[in-house]
This record gives C-alpha cells, sequence and structure tokens, in this order.
C-alpha cells in the first residue's frame, strides 16, 4: 500500500487518527479519514472546501440527501417538547403516528411493531422474536444464505457471510448457523429451480432445529452487493410453512424504495413473519429501527413460558427518531419516489455497462438505486477513496465491489453522471480497462 496515504494531509485529523476507532481499522496502520464540515443534498463538504458527490448515502440510509429541511423541523418541534422519554408504561403521539405509518405501507399482515436502536438490534429483536415464538428448547437456530450481512452484534454476526462478513476473527465463539449457497440465478436471469434445492435440503433436515430463516429479500447488500431472483423467497415461503420454521426479511437495507420498490418483499409478493426496517427509516437522520410481525407470531411470544417479548432498550420508541422517521417517510410517500429511482437506475445502467468489457472488471449490476461494478480483484480502499477526493466524489468500495447507492432523492442527474464518471475513472486509472 502506498505509505504517503497514511501522512497527515490536511484533511486527517491527529488526534482522530490516534485516538478514534473507526470502522473495521487498525490503530497502527488506520486508513486515512477526512474530515467533513458540512453536508447538504448530496453533496459532502470537507474541512478545506472540497466538495464530494455523495454515492453511498452514509451506507444506504440518507435517502433524502443531508441537511433536509423538512427533518431539521421534525426533529426542532420534538425537541422543544421533549427529546426522551422511557417507553416502559409510557408511550407518545410520535410513536403511535409512525406506527400507523409503518403498517400502511409494510406487507399487509404485519401487526405489530417493535421499535429498536439500530440495524444490528432489530435483528437481535427479531431472532429472540422466533425463538420466543417457537418456545421450543430443540428449535432454536436460525439457517440464512452466504453472502449476507445483518449487522456487528453477536447473533446478527452469526448468520452473516462466514467469509465475508468480516466476523472470521470469532470462528468459534459464535453459535453456528445453517449456511446455504448465495442464490446463483440472477433477479434478471431466468429462474432456475436448482438454485433452490440446497436450502430445501436445509430446512427439510432441521426442521427441528430450526427457528427460522433469515435473509435479505432481493438484495445481499454488505455482504456481497448480489441482486437474486424473487422466487427463490416464493419458494423458501412454501418450504417454511410446510416445515413449521418462521421467515424473517432483513430488509434495513433494502427498505423505503432503495430497489425500485418501497420494500423488497414487493419484487417477489411474499410476506414474512417478522421484517426488521432501519438505516433510511429516519431518512439517515439519527440511529432508529424496527421490527414488525404478524399477530399469530405475537400470539404465540404471548403464549410462550416467559409470557412476554423478552426485550427492552433504554431508547426504545424514542421520540425524536419516531418525529423524523414520520416526516422522511411522509416525504417520500408524497414524492414520485418511484419515478425517479426507475429514472436513476436508468441512468446507471447506461452509464456503468462499459465496464462489464473490461479485463479487470466481473460483473456490472444495477437495480433501483444500486449500481455495482464487481472487480476480479479485491479493491484497495485507501488508494481508490484518495482518487475519490481528486475526483470530488464519495465511493466506499468493500472487498471486490465498487458501487454507488446515491441518495436518490436529492442527486440530479448532473451529479449522478459525474459520480458514475468518477467511478469508471478510478477504476481505469487503478486497474485499467
Ligand atoms: C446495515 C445493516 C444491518 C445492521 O444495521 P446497523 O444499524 O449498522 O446495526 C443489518 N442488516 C442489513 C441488511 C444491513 O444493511
Amino acid at each position: 500500500m502506498d505509505e504517503s496515504i497514511h501522512n497527515i494531509s490536511p484533511l486527517c485529523d491527529p488526534f482522530d487518527r490516534d485516538h478514534l476507532w473507526h470502522p473495521y481499522t487498525s490503530t497502527e496502520t488506520p486508513l486515512p479519514t477526512y474530515k467533513v464540515d458540512h453536508a447538504k443534498g448530496a453533496v459532502i463538504t470537507l474541512s478545506d472546501g472540497t466538495e464530494l458527490i455523495d454515492g453511498m448515502s452514509s451506507w444506504w440510509c440518507v435517502i433524502h440527501g443531508y441537511s433536509h429541511p423538512v427533518l431539521i423541523e421534525a426533529a426542532k418541534l420534538q425537541i422543544d417538547k421533549m427529546s426522551h422519554v422511557m417507553f416502559g408504561g409510557l408511550t407518545h403521539q410520535p410513536a403511535v403516528d409512525l406506527g400507523k405509518l409503518l403498517l400502511k405501507i409494510l406487507p399487509p399482515s404485519m401487526n405489530y411493531i417493535f421499535y429498536a436502536d439500530s440495524g444490528s438490534v432489530a435483528t437481535e429483536v427479531a431472532m429472540k422474536m422466533a425463538v420466543q415464538a417457537c418456545d421450543d428448547p430443540k428449535k432454536t437456530n436460525f439457517a440464512t444464505i452466504r453472502s449476507g450481512y445483518h449487522g456487528d452484534t453477536w447473533n446478527a454476526m452469526s448468520v452473516c457471510d462466514p467469509v465475508t462478513g468480516m466476523h472470521g476473527a470469532f470462528g468459534p465463539a459464535l453459535p453456528v448457523r445453517f449456511f446455504a449457497p448465495s442464490p446463483k440465478c440472477g433477479f434478471y436471469d431466468e429462474w432456475d429451480p436448482a438454485d433452490f434445492e440446497p436450502m430445501r435440503k436445509i430446512i427439510e433436515e432441521n426442521r427441528d432445529s430450526l427457528a427460522g430463516v433469515i435473509l435479505e429479500p432481493i438484495v445481499q447488500g454488505a455482504g456481497g452487493m448480489r441482486f437474486y431472483h424473487p422466487q427463490y423467497l416464493v419458494e423458501l415461503r412454501k418450504v417454511c410453512d410446510e416445515n413449521n420454521v418462521i421467515l424473517i426479511f432483513d430488509e434495513i437495507a433494502t427498505g423505503f424504495g432503495r430497489t425500485g420498490r418501497l420494500f423488497a418483499w414487493e419484487h417477489a409478493g411474499v410476506e414474512p413473519d417478522i421484517m426488521l426496517i432501519g438505516k433510511s427509516i429516519t431518512g439517515g437522520f439519527m440511529t432508529f429501527s424496527a421490527v414488525a410481525t404478524n399477530r399469530d407470531i405475537a400470539r404465540r411470544i404471548s403464549e410462550s413460558q416467559s409470557g412476554v417479548m423478552m426485550h427492552g432498550p433504554t431508547f426504545m420508541g424514542n421520540p425524536l427518531a419516531c418525529a423524523v422517521a414520520i416526516a422522511s417517510t411522509r416525504l417520500l410517500l408524497n414524492s414520485e419516489w418511484q419515478k425517479r429511482i426507475g429514472e436513476i437506475e436508468s441512468i446507471m445502467r447506461d452509464r456503468l455497462s462499459v465496464a462489464s468489457s473490461w479485463k479487470s472488471v466481473k460483473e456490472v449490476r444495477v437495480l433501483g438505486g444500486i449500481g455495482v461494478i464487481e472487480m476480479k480483484e479485491n479493491v484497495d480502499t485507501a488508494e481508490f477513496q484518495k482518487h475519490c477526493i481528486e475526483e470530488g466524489v464519495w465511493i466506499r468500495p468493500f472487498g471486490k465491489n465498487a458501487y454507488i447507492m446515491p441518495p436518490y432523492m436529492a442527486i440530479t442527474d448532473r451529479q449522478l453522471n459525474k459520480l458514475c464518471d468518477a467511478l469508471l475513472n478510478i477504476i481505469e486509472k487503478m486497474y485499467g480497462r
């Protein structure tokens, strides 16, 4: 790696480098960090005035762009009333209003909502729900597919891809789950029934020990940036029903329009028993998540040994987060989000597809507001990001994937074209055509 990358540039804060952890970094050879002064719309402005067009939506969540006046107003109004109050034994209007709004847009069978603090916590809550609903000391395990990502807490780690999921270090400390291969049939491919067979086998052979199956519907995000065939979910629903296994969809990344549908389950038309949302639920304003479930699961938990759902975080149902989530969701629903995401999808497809014939590139794929260039080799993140700063964009590659998932409700066509140009330029500069 280029050593100069680790020198202190005016954009790297020496205190930050010497004392603060960043995601997945080493304290000895930290990746450089760039200091942000402010962000507005689709533009992140660094402390020296450098402007970067945002290609990441700060990891899927900032769908309306940064500093959106409607979200700021909602937060200010709520702050003047109360920013927080405990949810144990108390409730408040923002929690009620958000619940009503979510039940209108979630799968029709969803009837109960558990507000949690982050995506990883939502995963924990969903897995606990499934185990409690089974209420059988033998039925406590989970199956999933490879290349998945469900968060960084303990149980969430156990269902992430064991190789690309960043958690190899924990090996035997984690509960051992059943992993089916990641679906091979792409979203746009013709369905091949063989694709589902390994998962069918796992479920049928382990039905007595499985509480649930958890997976990201249609788009596997951080674990591989893969788009798979909707029929996989249709088959999965059937086999889960036949074998009395609870089906959990993690829509933390795919929710609120990212895949071109409001939620990704709609591509397949099959409903889960438990569904997780997070990330863009507050438009990326602050951390928040929710776990939705149907009457049957809720009743089974209530009739279980403990009689109650055994989870209750301090900041559960935080009023400030609820108020902003309401504002963000209304803003989205009142916009022409579907049309806009369709336009963004076609711009990305037009612009990025040239790279599919490059010798360094394995595949180019686009769905909704997600554009992925999968390389044949791992991408050097530090060097890539140095080029990003020069090109005036913000993209953070992971593993073999260089991808963009821009703030679709904020980015202009001109900005998106510049983002695509920069992505192609950087790949060409680093790896040739
Ligand atoms: C990001 C993500 C999570 C974890 O959410 P955090 O808020 O980072 O804890 C879980 N599942 C999926 C699909 C995600 O993309």
